[in-house]
Formats: structure tokens, C-alpha cells, sequence
């Protein structure tokens, strides 16, 4: 069984800053962490490889010093880590990065599974795992609360949706995305530490993956992001206090007075 993790460094802080010309996030000497999510998307990759067989190998695409978040997931228990990076590929939006993610398990080679985070804590948009599906034209299962099986080159799992679960199955190779709480990460080991210390990671370029520059990057990103404004807080709300029945009355006055005004 061989498992690809898609992992992202995101900003470790909700006060980012935008490039104004590009759009994009200003990253540089930005603190950074593995996406949270990701740490359960690594879990079940891990809890698979254990009971199956197999590797698994994680990968991001980002600026070089996202290697960090490779390394970090080797001392977790991943077997390799691939660091896919090039200035082409700086200000990607969802649909370049997932073409970008998706040559790069093509390259790859052999890989049964993609396993990603249902979302990154900065972009939000959960775009990136079913874009990935849709690039490799691979069948896929997001919002993952449990993988019930893995077996005769199928995969059944648990989509929590709103209003209940969904068992769905499907046949492999395909991307999954996983829920948070899937399961319970394990921490990094010290044998896991030792390894990310020594381990060569390999970086993969525009030239490596054979792609064009016009569908990589902010050039090949056909959604730009415009503006980012942290919505103004105000604090010129009133508290009223009472039984409910007084609150009732002063909630509908102050509806109807609206009304009337
Ligand atoms: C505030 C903000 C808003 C944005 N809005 C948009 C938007 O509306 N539309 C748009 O197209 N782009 C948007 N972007 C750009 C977008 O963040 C990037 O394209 C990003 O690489 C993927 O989208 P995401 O952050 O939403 O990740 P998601 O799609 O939410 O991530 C889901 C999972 O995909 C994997 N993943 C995501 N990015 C990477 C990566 N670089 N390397 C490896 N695995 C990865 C991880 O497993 C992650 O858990 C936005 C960026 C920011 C900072």
C-alpha cells in the first residue's frame, strides 16, 4: 500500500498581511505549523501503512522553509517526504495547487492512496483534496469522520455530512479528505526525530514535474484574492438584563422600533 499525505505550513497567527500588488500572503518571517488538520490526515495514512503494509510518503508544496512541516511528519512516522517547490509556484490559488500536488503523485508513481486535511487554517476553502481527485481524474471521498476498511483494492468510509453519515465505497486508487477527530494522532517518536534530522528530502521543480508555467502559480491561478480585512469588532452593544418574558418584551420593541423607524 503506498499513501501520499498532502500537508500544509500555514501561518501560526490570525494576523497575516497581504501582498497589496498580488493578492497573496506575505509568509516570509511569518511563525509557521503544520496545518492541523493535517496531523489526522497523517494519523490514518500511518494507522493503514501499519496494518496493510506500505509507505508512506508526505508531501507539500510551499517556499523551501516549508520543509519543516516534513520533517515534522517524518518524526511522526512517515517513511519519505518530498518538498515540491519553485517560484512558479508561489500565489497559487485551490486549482494550481491541486495541478501542481497532482503531477507530483503522478511522478510519484505506484500511489494507491491520497490522503489530505479536510482544510488548511488560512485559505479555509477545503478545495484542495477533491481538486486534486479532479486533476488525477481519480474518484474521491472528502469530509472522512472514519475509514471502515481498506481491502481487494477498495477503500469504505464514513462522510459525516450535514444530517447524518454516508458509508461510501470506492475503488482505488483515490483521494480521501479527512475530518478532524478521525482519530488521535500519535506524537512524534524519538526514533521519528532522529530520522527527520538526517533525512534528505528531495526537492521537486516546474522542470521536474513537467508543467507549464502558465498553469502553475499566480499565473496559472484562475481566482485571485482581491482583499483581506479583518471585519471591524464593535463593542456598542447593549446588554439588557430580566426575566425572560422582560427580555421578550424588550426584543420586540426594539424590533418594532426598527420596523417603525
Ligand atoms: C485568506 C486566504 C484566502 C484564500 N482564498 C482562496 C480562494 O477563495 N480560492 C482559491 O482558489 N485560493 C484561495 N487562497 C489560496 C489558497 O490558500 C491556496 O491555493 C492553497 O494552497 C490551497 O487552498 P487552502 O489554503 O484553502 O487549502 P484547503 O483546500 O482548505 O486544504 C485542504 C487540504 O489540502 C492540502 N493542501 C492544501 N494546500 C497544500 C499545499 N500547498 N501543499 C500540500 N498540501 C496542501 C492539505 O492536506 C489541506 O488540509 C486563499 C489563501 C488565503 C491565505
Amino acid at each position: 500500500m503506498r499513501i501520499a499525505v498532502a500537508v500544509k505550513q500555514v501561518p501560526d497567527t490570525a494576523e497575516v498581511r497581504i501582498d497589496p500588488e498580488r493578492g497573496t500572503l506575505i509568509r516570509e518571517g511569518v511563525p509557521s505549523i503544520l496545518n492541523p488538520f493535517d496531523e489526522y490526515a497523517l494519523e490514518e495514512a500511518f494507522r493503514w501503512r501499519d496494518e496493510l503494509g506500505g509507505t508512506v510518503v508526505v508531501i507539500t508544496m510551499g517556499p523551501p522553509w516549508a520543509e519543516s512541516v516534513l520533517r515534522e511528519a517524518v518524526a511522526m512516522g512517515a517513511d519519505e517526504a518530498l518538498l515540491i517547490s519553485d517560484r512558479a509556484f508561489a500565489g497559487a490559488d485551490t486549482w494550481a495547487t491541486s495541478h501542481t500536488l497532482a503531477a507530483a503523485v503522478t511522478k510519484l508513481g505506484d500511489v494507491d492512496l491520497v490522503i489530505t486535511g479536510k482544510q488548511a487554517i488560512d485559505g479555509d476553502t477545503a478545495q484542495t483534496g477533491p481538486s486534486i481527485a479532479a486533476s488525477l481524474d481519480w474518484p474521491q471521498i472528502t469530509f472522512v469522520g472514519k475509514v471502515r476498511s481498506i481491502e481487494d483494492g477498495h477503500i469504505l468510509a464514513e462522510r459525516y455530512v450535514e444530517g447524518g453519515i454516508e458509508v461510501v465505497r470506492s475503488s482505488l486508487p483515490a483521494v480521501v479528505t479527512i475530518l478532524k477527530d478521525a482519530n488521535t494522532p500519535r506524537l512524534p517518536s524519538l526514533r521519528g526525530k532522529m530520522k527527520a534530522r538526517k533525512l534528505e528530502i528531495p526537492t521537486w521543480g516546474i522542470d521536474d514535474l513537467g508543467l507549464d508555467p502558465a498553469e502553475t502559480g499566480l499565473d496559472g491561478s484562475p481566482t485571485r484574492v482581491v482583499t483581506i480585512s479583518t471585519p471591524e469588532t464593535s463593542s456598542d452593544g447593549e446588554m439588557h438584563r430580566g426575566t425572560p418574558e422582560e427580555l421578550a418584551a424588550v426584543l420586540a420593541d426594539l424590533l418594532l422600533g426598527e420596523e417603525e423607524s
